[in-house]
């Protein structure tokens, strides 16, 4: 066993803690990796909290890692000693059913992905996540990273980024599609970015006035506010495609009229609470209402490909280090709040922003991304 060190959370409400724990010497087709990056996402919240009821402690989180590689087994052929590489949400899966050979591991028929935190592999054991030190997993499972990508900068990708990258895909987003954003967000923003790049016509739905510039900066064509009453009817029946990145309740109703026939509303922000459509909004015009989960391995090498050729301005920020506590930072003209060891505020991230640490001592260097121009609360 390798021994190593992170930061886990050892109940629903208590900070993330120092912790020293173990994983598997590298198997054959293994690759041991030096962690050097790891995004901090939404659901690592929600699990170290366990929000979804599902935590297993002491839960080290994080499931967009970034390092290089230390050590491979004999059978590695994807990566050599000192490579750059990458882990996203997953690092097994049955890799036999329909859906495994499809490169679709994340919907495993036989429901046998194990997920890269929160999990226990074949063998029973406890995975642990990006906020450590290292990691092993199959080669199969591991990603590699473009040279001309920013390392950290390519953490977010790993999960929020393939998660909005996947169903832009499936539904051929490009020359000759409408499509719309709703919300601008973690997952908006880098939907608004993919959606602009495969050159699709493509519209950002926000609430807020202030957001309006920002969204046009990031790559949207229009800006829709949705505040007033029937903002929705001069717009009915246009769009192809609509990716609703909004994780908290909200009326869909409005949405499924925009749609053009046979039309797709798909969700990634996946509200807890049940989703209400009238099936008149569904029914009228032949529309779809559809989900999407991350995306499959061969998805996200090559979403990091396309990430690297269009180099979208990311304003990178590296800020004071700070303890595995909540604690207010301030880059630029940004006040950020680093809610994942808050216990008591509201405990996410803001809008826009994507935290990505690396460990030092005992303390945590955390590198901010803000995407340039959007306004945090
Ligand atoms: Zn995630
Ligand atoms: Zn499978």
């Amino acid at each position: 066993m390798i021994k190593t060190h992170g930061y886990a959370a050892h109940s629903a409400t208590t900070t993330l803690q120092p912790f020293d724990y173990e994983h598997r010497e590298p198997g054959p087709k293994d690759v041991h990796i030096g962690i050097e990056f790891c995004g901090i996402c939404h659901s690592d919240i929600h699990q170290a909290r366990n929000e979804w009821g599902n935590a297993i402690y002491p839960m080290v989180p994080g499931h967009e890692i970034v390092g290089t590689v230390k050590q491979v087994g004999a059978e590695v052929t994807k990566f050599k000693v000192g490579d750059r590489a990458a882990i996203g949400c997953m690092v097994d899966s049955c890799r036999t059913c329909a859906s495994c050979k499809a490169g679709e591991e994340q919907y495993c028929d036989n429901g046998a992905v194990v997920w890269t935190y929160n999990a226990k592999d074949k063998n029973g054991n406890l995975t642990f996540g990006g906020y450590g030190e290292s990691i092993v997993a199959d080669e199969s499972f591991v990603l590699k990273v473009p040279g001309n990508l920013d390392p950290a900068a390519t953490a977010p990708l790993l999960c929020a980024g393939i998660t909005t990258y996947s169903p832009l895909k499936h539904w051929k987003a490009g020359p000759g599609k409408k499509v719309g954003v709703i919300g601008l967000g973690g997952l908006g923003h880098m939907a608004l970015k993919f959606s602009h790049a495969f050159g699709a016509t493509t519209v950002q739905f926000t609430t807020s006035v202030s957001k309006v510039e920002d969204a046009k900066k990031l790559g949207a064509d229009e800006v829709i506010l949705t505040k007033e009453p029937n903002w929705h009817a001069p717009h009915a029946g246009t769009f192809d495609f609509i990716l609703d990145c909004v994780s908290a309740e909200h009326d869909l109703t409005p949405y499924m009229a925009l749609l053009k026939r046979d039309g797709t509303l798909c969700t990634v922000g996946i509200p807890s609470t049940p989703v209400a459509i009238h099936a008149f909004s569904v029914a009228i015009g032949r529309k779809t209402f559809a989900g999407s989960a991350i995306g499959g391995i061969k998805e996200k090498d090559t979403a990091g490909q396309v990430r690297g050729s269009f180099h979208a301005p990311i304003l990178c920020g590296v800020v004071s280090s700070f303890s595995v506590r909540s604690q207010r930072i301030r880059l630029g003209a940004y006040d950020l709040q680093l809610a994942l060891w808050d216990g008591d505020g509201d405990g996410l991230p803001p809008d826009g922003a994507t935290g990505v640490y690396r460990e030092d001592g005992d303390r945590m260097t955390a590198r901010l991304h803000v995407e340039k121009g959007i306004q945090l609360g």
